[in-house]
Order: structure tokens, then sequence, then C-alpha cells
């Protein structure tokens, strides 16, 4: 198991986001975690990538307790995050902005810069382009792109289609499993269950911090419960 998130408690002051989520993510797959908003998604990547603390519970990466592990290391360890709301250097060009994401590398990163110009064109075609000048899609690639720079083992992708025009979202998810199929492992939140669990392998379903059910992404989209909560189904 590449990655196991064992009755984790998250809490924001008083306020608990995370009442005791398990899950795993097993090395090559695409598991989505979806829910109504504010059930925790977003606090379960920012957890896993070391952004929140734990309150009580564990995470274990390749078999190591990194509950306690520094975010920075975590990058290191190959958790990339690419968050939600983008975050990019507005004052930085997109070559700049995607070696910001290169920083914890130790050799040279030209290899990453390649492949991450080879997987977004639009980016190669504007690297001294300012970062906050680029459109919202453009920027929600060099979100995911920065992410990339690290060569992660599993890839954490919080919201990447939100707020995109329908034909660029069917093109992040298809980047996503082009992602998946080059080796990087991905665990994606997504408001876009349809088109999550189309792409993904498996899939956890979560409700105010709890998970409340998880099953093969493809049986998910079949589920009448889950039709009707999430996928505006019959
Ligand atoms: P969405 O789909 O709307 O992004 P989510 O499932 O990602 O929702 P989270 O953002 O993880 O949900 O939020 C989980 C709970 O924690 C919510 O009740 C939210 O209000 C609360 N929360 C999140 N961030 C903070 C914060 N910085 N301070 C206080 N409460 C927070």
């Amino acid at each position: 198991m590449l990655l196991e998130v064992h009755d984790i408690h998250v809490h924001y002051g008083k306020i608990a986001a995370l009442k005791g989520i398990s899950l795993q993510v097993d090395e090559g797959e695409i598991v989505t975690l979806i829910g109504a908003n504010g059930a925790g998604k977003t606090t379960t990547l920012k957890t896993v990538s070391g952004l929140r603390p734990l309150t009580s519970g564990s995470i274990r990466f390749q078999g190591r307790d990194i509950s306690k592990v520094a975010g920075h290391k975590r990058v290191v360890m190959g958790i990339g995050h690419a968050p939600e709301g983008r975050g990019i250097f507005p004052g930085m060009t997109v070559q700049e902005n995607l070696l910001m994401g290169a920083y914890a590398r130790k050799d040279d990163a030209t290899k990453e810069l390649d492949e991450v110009y080879d997987l977004f064109p639009r980016l190669a075609e504007r690297k001294q382009q300012f970062g906050g000048t680029m459109s919202g899609g453009e920027q929600q690639m060099l979100t995911i792109g920065r992410a990339l720079m690290t060569n992660p083992k599993v890839l954490l992708l919080d919201e990447p289609s939100m707020g995109l025009a329908p034909l660029l979202i069917k093109q992040i998810f298809e980047i996503i499993t082009t992602i998946n199929q080059r080796g990087t492992t991905v665990l994606l939140v997504e408001q876009n269950a349809q088109q999550a669990l189309q792409i993904a392998h498996r899939a956890y379903v979560m409700e105010t911090g709890t998970i409340t059910k998880t099953a093969p992404a493809q049986d998910l989209l079949h589920d009448p419960a889950v039709r009707a909560a999430y996928l505006g189904g019959d």
C-alpha cells in the first residue's frame, strides 16, 4: 500500500472537520474523494500533505509513519499537492512558477520541466508570461504542473476542474489519466463526481467529516443513492 490513512481526526479550533477518516491508496491507482461542500475533502488532502496537523490517528506512506513529518519533507518523500484555489505566484513567469515547484530537488529539473511542457503545450507556449495574467484554466494547468515538478509518487489534486469551461474540464480529466498512465498515483478531490468516477479506479464518499461509502468507481456510478446525491441522477 502506498498511502494509508488510519482513523484521523482533524480540528479547526473546536470544530471537528475530520472525525475518524480511514482510506488507502495503492500504487498505480486513481482514487477519488467525492462529497458535499464542507464534507472534509480538502482537509483530508491538506492533512496528507502536512499542511494541517492531526489531532489523532496516523498516516503511513510507503509503510513509514509520516504523521509527524513536516510538509516540506513529505514533498521530498514523494507527496505532491496541487491545492484548491490555484495559489500560483502571479508576479513570476510560467517557467519560474514551475521551477519553484522543483525547489526541493537536489538535481536539476530539466527532465520534469520537459515532461510538464509535453503534458501542457499551452504552458510551453507561454513560458515567459506572468502567472497572474494566465486564464483560470491555464493557472489550473500551472498548479498541476508545479506539483509534478517534484516527480511525486502520489499527486494530491484538489478540485482541478473548478471554474473551468466544459471543454477544458474534459481536457483536465484526460491529462489526469495520462499522468496516471505515466506512473503517478493520484488522489483526486472533485465536485464534478461524474467525471471523477469515470476516470478513477476506486472512490470514497465523504459526509460531514466521515467516510460513508467506498467502492470501485464504476459501481458508484451506478449506485442509486450516489446518483441521487452527487450525480444529479434519477
Ligand atoms: P468543499 O467541497 O466546499 O471545498 P470540503 O469537503 O473540501 O468542501 P473542507 O474544506 O475540508 O471541506 O472543510 C471541512 C470543514 O472544516 C467545513 O465545515 C469547513 O467549514 C471547516 N473548515 C475548513 N477550513 C477551515 C478553517 N481554516 N477554519 C475553520 N474551519 C474550517
